[in-house]
């Protein structure tokens, strides 16, 4: 499903890492990129594991408030070298690995007994790599991207983030099966229908879907979908978590609910920087003719006096 991969490249930015650019320009509606998982994880997996990863969490609470990451981050232990490296090479903030030594050192301790022979030794930055870069599926499934996981956050986004249900394809293809049951094998479909289809009979050893079934998460894509123009060269920036409600309020009721759902960073996507200027100019009593004067103080574009702003208003 990896369609649409050249209509984007990811690059270097300085001080912010590996980012997602246009290649391509797209009018509002269009679709920027879609793709197909790297790995989906699924506690059904290996329930012996998650249980005891739960058990662990009970015991002591891990960092990042739940068992997923980690339970992700363990099956990924026995991918092939692709998937493997896939996640390795996946970012995280500063120090966040570091941060994990001591719950990643009792998860290992644990889960050795259910994988015995297993090298946890890159455990911490395969966790990071989930937790990061994973996102939330149905079944307390997370699922981990190639591209789309490169692109930042911005409470003013430029693509939404749309589900795919591959098996869309899958289904139809499956009645296609039906419809011609004299057909002996001679099958009417595309060869993306027809890989869709194929995948879900090997990897779900189910009979054909029908009309009315419950799809597997594991089955899903994404697709980020233009929320107006988008022109080459443009980085590619959407919502992780704030809601169209939460993107209508100030930017520090939109700091403090990223926090709240755990993303440790600072927002400084251009619209929480252009705001928190404008709080700070106004909060120093600034007129409007004097703005040319304040402009020139240069405290006030500091990314720590930005960050401040939010840290003064707690209560907020
Ligand atoms: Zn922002």
């Amino acid at each position: 499903m990896q369609k649409n991969n050249s209509t984007t490249v990811v690059r270097e930015l300085p001080g912010k890492g590996r980012c997602l650019f246009a290649t391509q320009r797209a009018a509002p509606g269009d679709t920027v990129l879609s793709e197909a998982p790297i790995m989906v994880s699924l506690p059904s997996d290996a329930p012996a594991l998650f249980a005891l990863l739960e058990e662990l969490h009970r015991a002591a609470p891990f960092a990042c408030g739940h068992v997923r990451s980690h339970f992700a981050a363990i099956c990924t232990l026995s991918q092939p070298p692709p998937v493997y490296a896939a996640v390795m090479d996946k970012g995280a903030p500063r120090g966040e690995r570091e941060r994990l030594q001591h719950e990643v050192a009792r998860c290992a301790r644990a889960a050795a007994k259910l994988l015995p022979g297993a090298d946890f030794s890159d455990l911490a930055q395969l966790i990071c790599g989930w937790e990061f870069n994973g996102f939330p599926a149905d079944g307390g499934a997370l699922v981990l991207y190639d591209r789309v996981s490169t692109a930042a956050h911005s409470c003013d986004p430029n693509v939404e983030v749309v589900v795919l249900f591959e098996l869309e394809n899958a289904a139809a293809a499956a009645r296609a099966v039906e419809a011609e049951p004299a057909a002996g094998g001679d099958l009417v479909f595309d060869d993306e229908e027809r890989a869709a289809y194929e995948r879900y009979l090997k990897s779900a050893g189910a009979p054909p879907v029908r009309k009315g079934d419950v799809f597997d998460s594991r089955y899903a894509g994404l697709e980020f979908r233009a929320l107006r123009a988008v022109a080459p060269g443009d980085e590619i920036v959407f919502s992780y978590c704030l809601t169209a409600e939460d993107l209508k309020r100030d930017f520090r009721r939109r700091r403090k609910v990223l926090n709240l759902r755990h993303w440790s960073f600072t927002c400084y996507c251009d619209r929480c920087v252009a705001e928190s200027r404008a709080f700070l100019r106004d909060a120093r009593g600034v007129r409007e003719d004097d703005e040319g004067a304040s402009s020139s103080d240069d405290a006030s574009d500091a990314p720590a006096a930005l960050a401040a702003v939010a840290c003064d208003f707690e209560d907020y």
